[in-house]
């Protein structure tokens, strides 16, 4: 998938892709006499080794493209973040996390930004304020958050503290989810979007909340809503506000293209409204109907998609005022994207249109369709999920180990070592710029006919070691030219990925990234610290699942995605003689949308830990400790329970005891660490 729409982001991520390569090469090894010119370049590229700089880290991460303005890299090679970019103070992450860790919160470690969420909340309004006062709209923008994004307490309760100067309200899409907005809520003049299946329940504690002083309005989203809404005004004696729930025809597209469309799952097709209104008419309801809602999806990557919607829902509007609708709102839904890639094009992780674009279309179609038929604008509604939550939350996680491929320098064979030896080392010697992609043939045929030889009994274990080693050799010379060119054959492609480092995270991606995992989601991954050091290792992530599906091997790019991720050696941990090494974080950022509550427990790894941090003048406060789920909790879930299954572990040692199978000593060792086991977190402490 090629990516449109070329801008400045494109500019700075070419400067990007030039640093990689440089980086790229600044690895690269010769061992064979080369000429000066070459020479030269070799010392040009350990000179750039030495020089690698937090700018490099920033081009390489592009941080500025998806991050911009709450993270960037200090003078420490610490990326800090800076809740209200430059109107604000920071925080060095890699500090933090390591602060957080002495008050006994392990890693891995989601961490709120609160301050951030107020931003995101600002931002919307501000954009739209900007672009009614531009257009002259004589109407207002009331947004809403859609809980079902992000149902967490304190974040809920955060974002509608945040939104009270704007009466920022909330959308429910399910009957818990009205629970959380008609407990929380508390906003005077603040919209309550009631959309999702409805029961009679749902209505009736919809219709009754006017009583107390909220504004909740039903959306119909399925026919026979409109029966239970005229039903519960009529037994209730209240008026409800009601809106609809329009199938567009302009589909969003990528991965939820398919929320719009005639085929929807939700909504009412425009056969459907005209039923609706006929319906409401003949229950005397008509003024009831005053909000025109559609969705066409989350995520939407492409601007001239979301005009269209507009342009359409306008048109439904005003028509529906003619109808004799009371019309008094147009909610716009979500959809508004997130940049995760930072390309700022119309890919699937991108977006090639700014939140300014955005509220700037909203109004201006809006509008201009009301104008043509002389009729008063509505209240602007919008139910953004993914654009406000998403960044307010980094996921901190840690490295266990690694697994990489790192050939030595292979030795020259004797005359009477096996002929296919000899050959590898000689396709080795030969590998240049002129015949890399013919000498990775050779190789890889040559360690096909050694496994072929070794099956016959004609190889020893040890000389068909020695062919791999030597074709991993030669693989590594071909991926140093392979990451000269500009071009690169079909056939060399995967070499990358073949030759990638594998690096064990603390982490479940089932539980911390499911997108990531279902429908290959794509967030910024990188290091939080050592950013002033070049990162010579290209690798993919391994969770602690026993599940193939528990990895990530799809990182962002400029181009489409890149399949290994650029990091740095494992540092040995000075002088115990263990295999223990320095401590290395990596985050996950703009993960604060959908991820956390469609997280499973694969494995059993619960919820992870999570803290609320704001900035405070003199550095940051912990608001709040959200403590992950520990194993009694997650064994609990699936009904264990801890004091049974203690008890059987108890009998079972004494029964080997009793059997002189154990001593007393060990059996005391295992029940300790069984029953201490079950109070801790689920993930590894290392
Ligand atoms: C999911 C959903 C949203 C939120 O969408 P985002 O793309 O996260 O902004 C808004 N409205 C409805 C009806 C939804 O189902």
């Amino acid at each position: 998938m090629a990516k449109q729409s070329i801008g400045p982001a494109i500019r700075n991520g070419t400067a990007a892709e030039q640093s990689t390569e440089q980086s790229t090469a600044s690895v690269s090894r010769s061992d064979q006499a080369a000429p000066t010119a070459a020479t030269r370049q070799e010392t040009d590229r350990q000179e750039e080794k030495r020089r690698w700089t937090i700018e490099d880290s920033e081009a390489l991460y592009r941080i500025q493209g998806w991050g911009e303005p709450y993270f960037s890299i200090n003078a420490a090679g610490h990326i800090t973040v800076s809740p209200q970019g430059d109107r604000g103070g920071s925080v060095d992450l890699f500090e933090l996390v390591n602060a957080l860790k002495l008050r006994n919160l392990g890693l891995p470690l989601l961490i709120r930004f609160s301050d951030i969420l107020e931003d995101r909340i600002q931002r919307l309004n501000a954009c739209f304020a900007r672009a009614i006062a531009r257009y002259n709209y004589p109407g207002t923008y009331k947004g809403v958050f859609p809980v079902k994004c992000n149902q967490q307490r304190h974040l809920v309760e955060d974002l509608v503290r945040f939104g009270k100067p704007y009466q920022f309200g909330l959308e429910a899409g399910s009957k818990p989810e009205l629970l959380i907005a008609l407990a929380t809520l508390d906003t005077p003049g603040a919209l309550l979007i009631c959309n999702g299946y409805k029961d009679r329940e749902y209505v009736e504690t919809a219709t009754l909340a006017q009583r107390l002083g909220y504004t909740p309005i039903i959306v119909l989203e399925q026919v026979e809503e409109v029966d239970l809404a005229i039903a519960a005004a009529r037994k209730l004696g209240v008026k409800p506000i009601l809106g609809v729930r329009a199938k567009l025809s302009a589909k969003g597209i990528g991965r939820w293209g398919t929320s719009a469309g005639d085929r929807a799952k939700f909504g009412l097709t425009i056969p459907e409204i005209i039923q609706a209104v006929e319906k409401l008419g003949a229950a005397d309801m008509l003024d009831c109907l005053q909000l025109l809602h559609y969705h066409i999806g989350s995520q939407i990557s492409a601007i001239n998609v979301i005009k269209e919607a507009i342009r359409e829902a306008s048109q439904i509007y005003v028509e529906l005022a003619h109808l004799g609708a009371n019309m008094k709102y147009l909610d716009v839904g979500g959809g508004l994207a997130v940049d995760y890639d930072g390309s700022k094009t119309n890919f699937y992780a991108s977006k090639n249109y700014s939140m300014q674009n955005y509220a700037s279309d909203v109004v201006a179609e809006v509008k201009e369709a009301c104008e043509e038929r002389n009729m008063p604008v509505p209240t602007l509604v919008s139910e953004s999920g993914r654009a406000i939550a998403s960044h307010q939350s980094v996921l901190v996680f840690d490295v266990l180990g690694t697994s990489d491929v790192l050939p030595e320098l292979p030795e020259p064979p004797h005359e009477k070592d096996p002929l296919v030896i000899r050959n590898l080392y000689e396709t080795y010697q030969s590998i240049s710029v002129e015949n890399y992609q013919e000498a990775y043939h050779d190789a890889t045929q040559f360690k096909e006919e050694a496994v072929s030889i070794f099956g016959f009994g004609y190889l020893s274990l040890t000389d068909r070691a020695r062919a791999e080693r030597l074709y991993w050799a030669c693989c590594a010379k071909i991926l140093e030219i392979v990451r000269q060119q500009e071009y690169v054959p079909d056939d060399l492609e995967d070499l990358e990925k073949i030759m990638a480092s594998i690096y064990y995270v603390n982490l479940s991606v089932f539980q911390s990234a499911p997108d990531s995992w279902a429908i290959d989601q794509l967030f910024p991954i990188l290091p939080i610290h050592r950013l002033d050091e070049e990162p010579t290792r290209r690798a993919t992530l391994a969770d602690l699942t026993c599940d193939s599906d528990g990895k990530i091997d799809q990182f962002i790019d400029l181009r489409d995605v890149k399949y290994v991720l650029e990091l740095h050696p494992l540092k040995r941990k000075e002088g115990d003689g263990t295999q223990s090494h320095e401590p290395y974080y990596l985050a996950m950022f703009l993960n604060g949308a959908y991820q956390e509550i469609m997280g499973n427990l694969h494995n059993l790894f619960g919820d992870t830990n999570a803290v609320h941090i704001t900035l405070t003048p003199k550095g940051y406060q912990i608001e709040h400790v959200v403590k992950g789920d520990t194993m009694t909790e997650v064994l609990g879930y699936v009904q264990y329970d801890s004091e049974d299954l203690v008890e059987n572990i108890r009998r079972r040692t004494e029964q080997a005891l009793q059997e002189s199978r154990i001593t007393l000593q060990e059996s005391q060792l295992l029940l300790q660490n069984y029953e201490r086991s079950l109070s801790r977190y689920t993930y590894l402490a290392i």
